[in-house]
């Protein structure tokens, strides 16, 4: 069964970026319609899956004695680290709700049928959504690694091993990143040991010389087993652990997080039929010289230079509430904004 909708506004994923947006267009009284495909992603990838319940288990994996058993301990930090995320998401799901401006549809998928129409579809229901404006806010899912054994039983992303059961005495990790790096610490902390394998030649090829090298340290003094220029070819699973084949010796390992990158979550959204471009890794391709795909609203903020930020608004004129309320492709720059500048006055 279908049924049919008018909004001025929609909002596909229920991100950052997109539920602030919401918000803010809500309260100035314009009709905003979001649409999220999962209860447990209200809030978005930050507050459910990435940065903050990881950060939570950094935390308690720092404050393990070395006497304290890894498993039950692990489980433990994973039991206060659910009830945090249900809290945030429920204060989440309550911060639009009570905006009279915003429905909100949960628990269905959207996709595009025109180029301001969308169908969203949860179970046998459809519903239709024609809008004056489409916001795309469906984030980034983790790149799946193109080797044989790569779907196996024992291979994890970021998101499954936070839930890990049992806890792995031995655990591989593919990447050399940033999400890598902070699941190589945390399980280091939290009693595993941990081997790092990274094709770069050195860990965090994204930043300069020194600060990977210092990174390096701390994790090579926390007992983690760091390869670099090493490619992976293959995991091979024989029903009681896996062995990570790669360019050189191979890693055996009772779990693999593979932490290779994250991909646009544009699958499944149709792009072509509203008449939009999408490169080879998914990613909505967009002409920087119009205004047709990004509507003009999105601020942007390299780095977390939060007081040279706030310095230059303060230059150009930008009030608090503006900084507060707008919107920053970088999630923790809007958290730290929402935290520093909760009462503004202009
Ligand atoms: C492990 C990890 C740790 C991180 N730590 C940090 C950190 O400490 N600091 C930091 O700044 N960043 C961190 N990040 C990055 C940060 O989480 C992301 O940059 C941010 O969450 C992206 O927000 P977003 O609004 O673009 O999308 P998301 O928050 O991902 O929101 C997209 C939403 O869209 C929904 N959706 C997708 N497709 C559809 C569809 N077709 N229909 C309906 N809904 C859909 C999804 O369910 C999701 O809820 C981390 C990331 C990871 C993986």
């Amino acid at each position: 069964m279908s049924e049919s909708l008018q909004t001025e506004v929609l909002v596909i994923g229920w991100g950052k970026a997109g539920k602030t947006l919401a918000g803010v267009l809500g309260r100035q009284g314009r009709s905003v319609t979001v649409v999220e495909q999962s209860a447990q992603m209200i809030g978005g990838t930050c507050i459910n899956i990435a940065c903050v319940p990881t950060k939570a288990l950094v935390h308690q994996s720092q404050a393990r004695r070395a006497g304290d058993d890894p498993s039950a301990y692990f489980r433990g930090a994973v039991h206060s680290r659910d009830t945090l995320t249900a809290t945030l998401n429920a204060v989440n799901r309550s911060m639009l709700e009570e905006v009279d401006q915003v429905r909100l549809v949960v628990g269905a998928r959207a996709e595009f049928t025109g180029p301001r129409q969308v169908r969203v579809t949860g179970g046998a229901q459809a519903l239709d959504i024609t809008a004056d404006a489409v916001v795309i806010n469906t984030g980034s899912v983790p790149r799946v690694l193109d080797v044989p054994g790569a779907d196996g039983p024992r291979i994890y992303d970021s998101t499954t091993l936070q839930h890990i059961e049992p806890f792995p005495p031995r655990l591989a990790i593919v990447g050399g990143g940033p999400v890598a790096l902070e699941f190589a610490g945390m399980f280091a902390q939290f009693g595993s040991q941990v081997t790092l394998i990274t094709r770069g030649q050195r860990i965090l090829t994204g930043e300069d010389d020194d600060v990977a090298e210092s990174v390096h340290q701390a994790l090579a003094a926390a007992g983690v087993q760091i390869r670099t220029g090493v490619d992976v070819l293959g995991m091979d699973d024989d029903g009681t652990h896996v062995d990570v084949r790669t360019s050189r010796e191979p890693v055996a390992a009772d779990a693999v997080l593979v932490a290779a990158g994250r991909v646009p979550a544009t699958e499944g959204l149709a792009l072509e039929r509203a008449g939009i471009d999408d490169g080879p890794e998914g990613e909505v391709v967009v002409d920087a010289g119009s205004d047709e795909v990004l509507g003009g609203a999105l601020h942007t903020v390299d780095a977390q230079e939060l007081v040279n930020l706030i310095a230059l608004a303060m230059r150009t004129g930008t009030t608090a509430s503006q900084l507060r309320d707008g919107i920053w492709t970088h999630p923790s720059t809007t958290e730290a904004l929402n935290e520093v500048l909760a009462s503004p006055r202009d």
